[in-house]
């Protein structure tokens, strides 16, 4: 189980992690209304994301150990892709541990600055 030691207590929002990347986030977009059940973008967007930071022992120990990364850090990713999303990315898609799910994916919030990006990379209307 993951502990303290191996957790980055200021884990990146996926804004941050792309800082300087490929990616960035165009200014004044007024995005719509999302459904995240029917897109999942932010759960397939970078293999360091996402992170564990700021749970507690209790938390994570909770989290099935095949979904957490081998060193501990956060969820583990099958290339780009959190291994606890299913479905297919724009269409259908549901989190496998959704009332376990570390708090950098309680903090991305649909039509905030990372799902915007996550968005944009997957094609998906902003
Ligand atoms: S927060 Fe945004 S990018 Fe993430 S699943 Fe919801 S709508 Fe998609
Ligand atoms: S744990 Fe759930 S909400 Fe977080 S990235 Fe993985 S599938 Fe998405």
């Amino acid at each position: 189980m993951p502990r303290q030691a191996d957790r980055n207590p200021v884990a990146p929002g996926l804004v941050a992690l792309a800082a300087g990347n490929v990616l960035s986030p165009e200014e004044g977009a007024q995005p719509p209304l999302f459904d995240c059940q029917s897109c999942g973008a932010c759960c397939s967007y970078s293999a360091d994301w996402p992170r564990f930071s700021t749970e507690n022992d209790e938390q994570l120990d909770r989290i099935p150990p095949d979904h957490v990364a081998a060193d501990q850090s956060g969820m583990r990713c099958d290339g780009v892709r959190c291994s606890a999303l299913s479905g297919k990315v724009g269409k259908h898609t549901a989190c496998g541990i959704y009332e376990l799910r570390p708090d950098v994916c309680r903090a991305c919030m649909p039509a905030g600055d990372d799902c915007l990006m996550a968005r944009r990379a997957h094609g998906l209307p902003t």
